[in-house]
């Protein structure tokens, strides 16, 4: 299966999903109730000189979006599998392990790195393998200009090294970002660009998170 067809079934499962289980909190996730779910699954790439980061210094950012997640939206952050990280032990191609900001991330998901990143998607085999849709972040060297980098309609976010040691809230922006979420807000909201930001949220992103698909009751 190619990019094409990837991307064109990720439109159609998120338009179903946004007109079935999602519209009570397109239209009422201000309130933020019930509580939901949020699948998370972390995976380390690993250059020549094996895993890039540790499972500990991804703990912080783990449980940042853990608290705001909870706090904010009522979404409870869990693993997909039985733990958050996960260390993906072979060589990554060059393409995946350093990619610049913006367009590259796009087109690169057209060429190596896309098929990288589509072979190890938890919860996704071509097509959706249950109804978890979680989002995946892979942990990679270096996104050139940014620490963390998400494209809408993904199932995956990238992170880079800074961005794990450097930042906790970088994680919880971009899966934020997978989750339809766009910049929005002053230097205290969680959608702030720049990492001087704060965890806070308005009601309109409640709506907006709580929709998406990754979002669920169950
Ligand atoms: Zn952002």
């Amino acid at each position: 299966m190619d990019q094409e067809c990837r991307a064109a079934v990720r439109v159609a499962v998120d338009l179903v999903s946004h007109f079935t289980f999602g519209l009570p909190d397109a239209l009422l996730g201000f309130i933020g109730w019930p509580p939901k779910k949020l699948r998370l699954h972390v995976a380390v790439l690993s250059d020549a000189s094996g895993p890039l980061v540790t499972e500990a210094e991804l703990t912080p950012s783990i449980d940042y979006i853990k608290r705001v997640f909870k706090d904010r939206f009522n979404v409870t952050v869990v693993p997909y599998s039985k733990s958050f990280v996960q260390v993906l032990a072979e060589q990554a191609p060059n393409a995946a392990l350093e990619i610049d900001a913006g367009w590259d991330v796009y087109s690169a998901d057209f060429g190596e790195a896309g098929d990288f990143f589509a072979k190890h998607l938890a919860g996704w085999n071509v097509v959706p393998v249950g109804f978890t849709f979680p989002v995946t972040v892979y942990v990679i060297r270096d996104i050139r200009g940014k620490k963390g980098y998400a494209l809408p309609l993904f199932d995956y976010v990238l992170l880079d090294i800074d961005g794990v040691r450097l930042t906790t809230s970088t994680l919880a922006h971009e899966v934020g970002h997978a989750c339809l979420l766009w910049h929005s807000g002053t230097q205290s909201n969680l959608m702030y660009k720049r990492d001087t930001r704060g965890d806070g949220v308005k009601g309109f992103q409640k709506n907006v998170l709580r929709s998406s698909r990754h979002v669920l009751y169950w």
